[in-house]
């Protein structure tokens, strides 16, 4: 058993208050294999006091000298990347490869490109020539991080580089599930010599530290990836302190293949969903496809599904894993039937666990036709490997059905006429639209309309959420 009970609080490795062990449980054999502490008030408490002493230097601190250990960690985090590839296949159950290609990759990435925007952002600056005004841009201060398991890694760079490197401290509560890649990187900080304080780790439950870092007096900031469920809590939480909420929640992404998209679009649709066991925020979970190729489109994703390998995670290989835990695969199984009871038609995979995988909490690659937006696979987060295929007369009805959600993250549109994608990416209502399967780039900026939340993460966009605005008149 992994023993991982103690939490970084002011440079240092630490019991919690009050003893509170918690299980760690792979998902691809239900074995619980390391143990980890739920922190307290008492816990958040001290890491606050920690996080609002150490603000008064690092606030301060000179850029160079934050690029300076950024550019440590990075080093560090090249490192010791097996062991957090390794980690977060063991926490979160992504196939080993794919850890590495990309969840692995993903924190790589953040942490450079942040190191670049760092590098290029103008703190201060006159207002224009003709002003004696002065704006600066100024840390927000104590800041609590709460991240989700899903891409565990990737939404801790997200968060705590940006905070490092504008000078803000923190305190970072990774998701109580996946916990133990957040350790890890806890680790790394530390191996990097920041100094005591700026950064901090108490582990526990959303009910426990996550509500008591919201609430908090002392804490200026809240950066939250997850459900839209915590995100309504948090937000009512951190009321009463009128702190600042950055939420980054769910999605219901559409994926809009018209007649003229190129041959691999509809395959490429699936894969992209089943990818990371379809527990992917903007996963484009909804496929609609105009009625004149939907025959077509069904046969080519059942085909696409069918071929998708499902197997442990800690295994290379061009496959799936299972998904986080066993709260999650009842809501995905209990999603599926409600599928076939609200009379979708199921094309691949189902309720059934996949042969020889009776133990661990594997899901098949699972596809519904015939689904209409009303039923419940359609409006709701299933956070599973399944696709609801939905078809379509025209441009409109389309933009229509992928819009009408309360979620607003990620769209996709596949046509090979630019004017049309170009207008349809712009009725969308999401802060991301993905034409013809392509990707964004390092350093733009991610997050979502309507409830998919609030912020935006990455880039520029990802700094200054983490900074005040001041006006100074009179500067010259
Ligand atoms: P979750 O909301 O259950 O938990 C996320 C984190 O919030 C965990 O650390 C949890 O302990 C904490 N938490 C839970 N309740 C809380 C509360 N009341 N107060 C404070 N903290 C609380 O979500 P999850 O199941 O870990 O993650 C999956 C969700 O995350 C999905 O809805 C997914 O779409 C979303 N997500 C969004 C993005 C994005 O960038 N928009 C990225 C990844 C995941």
């Amino acid at each position: 058993m992994i023993d991982k009970r103690k939490f970084y609080i002011n440079g240092k490795w630490i019991n919690p208050q009050n003893k509170n062990d918690f299980y760690v449980i792979n998902p691809s054999n239900e074995d619980s294999y390391a143990v980890i502490s739920l922190g307290s008030k008492n816990d958040v408490d001290l890491a606050v006091k920690a996080a609002k002493d150490a603000f008064v230097e690092w606030s301060q601190t000179d850029k160079k000298i934050k690029i300076n250990l950024l550019e440590k960690l990075l080093e560090i985090y090249k490192d010791r990347w097996d062991e957090i590839t390794k980690t977060m296949s063991d926490e979160m159950g992504a196939p080993l490869d794919w850890s590495s290609s990309a969840q692995t990759a993903s924190g790589f990435d953040h942490i450079k490109d942040f190191i670049k925007r760092l590098n290029e952002f103008e703190f201060e600056k006159k207002f224009n020539n003709n002003s004696d005004n002065f704006i600066a841009y100024e840390p927000i201060g104590i800041c609590g991080l709460i991240t989700p398991w899903n891409w565990p890694i990737n939404q801790i760079t997200l968060k705590v580089i940006p905070a490092l490197a504008t000078g803000c401290t923190m305190i970072l509560k990774p998701s109580e599930i996946a916990p133990l890649s957040g350790m890890i990187f806890a680790e790394i900080v530390d191996q990097a010599g920041f100094p005591s304080g700026v950064f901090n780790l108490v582990n526990g439950d959303g009910d426990g530290v996550g509500t008591n870092l919201s609430n908090h007096p002392d804490i200026d900031m809240i950066s939250f990836t997850g459900s839209t469920r915590a995100g309504k809590l948090i937000s009512k939480n951190a009321s009463e302190t009128i702190k600042r909420v950055c939420l980054e929640l769910g999605g219901k992404g559409g994926n809009i293949i018209f007649s003229d998209s190129h041959k691999e679009a509809v395959r490429e649709g699936v894969r992209n969903i089943m990818s990371n066991s379809g527990q992917s925020c903007d996963a484009p979970t909804r496929m609609l496809v105009e009625k004149s190729i939907y025959k077509r489109a069904i046969e080519e994703a059942a085909d696409e599904a069918n071929k998708i390998k499902v197997d442990i995670a800690s295994k290379n290989g061009n496959h799936i894993g299972p998904v986080i835990s066993k709260t999650q695969y009842d809501k995905i199984i209990d999603l599926i039937n409600s599928g076939i009871n609200e009379g979708a038609t199921l094309v691949a995979g189902g309720p059934e666990k996949p042969n020889g995988l009776e133990k661990g909490y594997f899901v098949k690659p699972t596809i519904f036709t015939d689904v209409t937006n009303n039923m419940r696979i359609a409006k709701e987060e299933i956070f599973g490997p399944v696709l609801s295929i939905i078809p379509f007369e025209d441009e409109d009805e389309a933009v229509s059905i992928v819009n009408d959600t309360s979620y607003g993250l990620g769209n996709y549109v596949q046509t090979q006429d630019k004017k049309k994608a170009r207008r349809v990416a712009r009725k969308f209502r999401s802060g991301g639209v993905y034409i013809n399967g392509n990707s964004a780039d390092p350093g733009t900026p991610f997050g979502g309309y309507r409830q998919s939340g609030n912020g935006r993460e990455g880039g520029i966009w990802g700094l200054e959420e983490y900074l005040e605005i001041k006006t100074i008149c009179g500067w010259e």
